[in-house]
């Protein structure tokens, strides 16, 4: 298996699919390559390609702000990554040839850090991983068997930051079902390690979780940026 620094200077030189003709920066990923906690957005805004951070920009300060208000973490304890690791242009959604041709850089890098504890921020990276079509607002409230963990879906904060205090509210209550999930002992039906997905399924099936279960109706908030 590669390192974390092997990894990130392969990427820096990928042309695997279109989105190398744009970027300024690969943004691969940055954090604690043995985090227990894996956060995972969908792909660089501007500041994050100008910078070739993860989640450096207004998103990223609320994340931050969540993740010390919540879990009392700073983004150094945790490692974070984005489904897509060159900005899309004009802050567009990544097409699924883009997500297919860079996932095997976020499998290699879950199997690397292999995190406990895996929080999705929005569509993208909820419906990779747990291999699910539904969006966001339907999979968050609960946590996934994932890996050697869970996986616990949440809004991106972009979103957050359009929608205000109730997204808010509930990517809070999410940080805390993370946190719970993180304090529990990991859940029998989990994935051997190594292998990057929930159960098949994982997206409609029987979930574990540390806490309860509840759903929202709540329409789903508009395009998330990651
Ligand atoms: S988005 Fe991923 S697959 Fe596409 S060029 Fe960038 S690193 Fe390569």
């Amino acid at each position: 298996m590669p390192s974390l620094e092997e990894l990130a200077a392969k990427a820096s030189a990928c042309t695997r699919c279109r989105l190398a003709e744009g970027r300024t920066n690969v943004v691969f990923g940055t954090g604690d390559p043995a985090a227990e906690l894996m956060l995972v957005g969908e792909g660089p805004g501007a500041e994050e390609d100008r910078r070739g951070l993860p989640f450096v920009g207004r998103s990223g300060q609320l994340l931050d702000r969540l993740l010390l208000e919540e879990l009392g973490w700073t983004r150094e304890r945790c490692y974070i990554a984005n489904v897509t690791k060159c900005r899309p242009p004009n802050n567009r959604d990544p097409l699924p040839d883009e997500v297919e041709a860079c996932s095997p850089y976020l499998e290699e890098q879950l199997a690397i850090v292999d995190p406990k504890v895996v929080v999705t921020l929005g569509n993208f990276a909820a419906r990779l991983l747990l291999r699910t079509g539904e969006g966001v607002t339907r999979l968050r409230g609960r946590a996934y068997p994932f890996r050697r963990g869970v996986l616990v879906p949440t809004f991106h904060p972009a979103a957050a930051l359009r929608g205000g205090g109730v997204i808010v509210a509930q990517m809070r209550a999410d940080l805390v079902r993370a946190k719970a999930a993180l304090a529990a002992p990991a859940p029998p039906q989990a994935s051997p390690a190594g292998k990057a997905g929930a159960r098949p399924d994982a997206g409609s099936g029987p979930s574990f979780d540390p806490i309860d279960a509840r759903g929202t109706s709540r329409p789903e908030p508009g395009r998330l940026r990651g």
